[in-house]
């Protein structure tokens, strides 16, 4: 039995991986993504240590309706900061329970892992911040190659991918920026789906309440039409013949 530090759980979230989704948020996360609409589980600090038999039993309530309806997202924060309870979550959820499992990550930590790691998982939810080196400093605090390297190592995986992308007027919607993204994405095989999300201020009074300026405070969201030009711009970029 493994033990982790747990943010917080939801049952029936419908945006994280196909249909109803049992949704797990881990504490921890490396990055300090400038508009990151949950800061609240950045620390480990802010989780409960829970065992897995825990998160299993509570999983268990409600497997039969996850079966059919969708199944589990591990998410955080970022899963892959507490590897070894998540591998136990994932595997139980898969061979106990029979769920569909998919992996919310940024992939930064993923080259720690082997790849038998990855068995449990039926699909990962990638997350590109964006593709130009010193602005993914900038933007989250942390380097882009090891969320690149990771994207490359799915497709050799073979393990289905959808990509998330959070567009922000004026920070991440630069033409050539969205162009490198598409031109990354377009041989890897893997990535069945792109999900391009609009930027929105929602998470900002965690910031308040935790202490920590924001500085997007006056950020304008993308208007639907920017979205989707964007969205169609890179599903075009993985279209198969
Ligand atoms: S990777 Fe996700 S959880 Fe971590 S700071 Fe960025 S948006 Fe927040």
């Amino acid at each position: 039995m493994e033990f982790g530090f747990v943010h917080s759980y939801e049952t029936g979230a419908a945006v994280d991986g196909p249909g109803m989704r049992f949704a797990l948020f881990i504490a921890g996360c490396p990055f300090r993504c400038t508009y990151c609409h949950n800061p609240d589980t950045w620390e480990m600090k802010h989780g409960k240590r829970t065992s897995s038999d825990e998160i299993i039993e509570k999983i268990a309530k409600y497997a039969s309706f996850l079966r059919i309806a969708g199944g589990l997202t591990i998410t955080g924060g970022e899963p892959l900061t507490q590897p070894d309870f998540v591998h136990e979550v994932f595997s139980r959820a898969k061979n106990e329970l029979k769920l569909h499992t998919a992996l919310d990550t940024q992939g930064y930590l993923a080259a720690t892992l082997n790849d038998d790691w990855f068995a449990p998982v039926d699909l990962v939810l990638l997350d590109i911040k964006i593709m130009d080196p010193g602005k993914h400093l900038r933007l989250t605090g942390k380097e882009l190659q090891p969320t690149l390297d990771f994207a490359k190592r799915l497709n050799r995986l073979h393990k289905k991918t959808w990509l998330r992308y959070v567009l922000i007027p004026g920070i991440t919607d630069a033409p050539e920026d969205i162009q490198a993204l598409a031109d990354f994405i377009a041989p890897l095989q893997s990535i069945e789906r792109v999900e391009v999300l609009p930027f929105h201020n929602l998470g900002i009074h965690k910031w308040e309440e935790l202490g920590i300026p924001y500085t997007l405070k006056n950020q304008k969201s993308p208007t639907p039409e920017e979205v989707r030009l964007v969205q169609s711009l890179l599903e075009n970029a993985i279209k198969r013949n």
